[in-house]
């Protein structure tokens, strides 16, 4: 799989009609609800997390996102029982995708949220976990994942900005954090019209 993704000409990704991507794995998180009706799905939000903070790697973001994370397993996740949080979509440190929730659905991404004084942001956008932390950089794997994902969702729904999690939450939230290069991501989308986007 990562193979194949490493040529982003050879494999572009699609999400298909009941918004998923076929081609990467799955597990289906219960953590979601129905967006309102009628809504148009046009904003990504760009995550990054760790469990534990800055270890890579282990099982332990797909088990928060499938509510199964044991909460012994290290003393910082003590804060996370209860927590029932799930992106649409996760990138590992080598590329590796993974699909927690339909896109047509409203994962529990981005919490109590604002953009352009609208509230409520996981009505109406779409959440890419980047397993990393706000103090080291990302893997060229996980840009590219992320360029060939971005492409699918921007050609499946009306997509219309792209932000991160601290500018939609400001004061609560520094994700994705200094080390994310907006540059370098918005350069990986040339047919995107940066302007529209508010990147760069
Ligand atoms: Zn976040």
């Amino acid at each position: 799989m990562l193979d194949n993704l490493r040529d982003p000409t050879l494999i572009p990704l699609r999400i298909d009609p009941r918004g998923w991507c076929p081609q990467i794995e799955q597990h289906h998180s219960p953590n979601f609800g129905t967006r309102p009706a009628g809504i148009a799905i046009n904003l990504l939000v760009i995550h990054n997390i760790s469990l534990p903070l800055a270890e890579f790697c282990g099982p332990h973001i797909v088990d928060l996102f499938l509510n199964r994370l044991e909460i012994d397993a290290h003393p910082s996740f003590h804060d996370l029982r209860g927590v029932q949080v799930s992106s649409h979509f996760l990138i590992r440190r080598d590329g590796h995708l993974i699909q927690f929730v339909s896109t047509l659905d409203r994962a529990w991404h981005a919490g109590v949220s604002c953009f352009e004084e609208r509230e409520g942001c996981n009505d109406y956008s779409i959440g890419i976990e980047l397993e990393g932390c706000d103090f080291l950089p990302f893997t060229s794997d996980q840009y590219l994942s992320l360029q060939l994902l971005s492409k699918a969702l921007i050609d499946a729904h009306p997509i219309e900005h792209i932000v991160g999690h601290d500018e939609i939450a400001p004061g609560r939230k520094t994700d994705p954090g200094p080390c994310f290069d907006w540059n370098r991501y918005a350069n990986s989308l040339p047919h995107w019209d940066v302007q529209r986007s508010g990147l760069g």
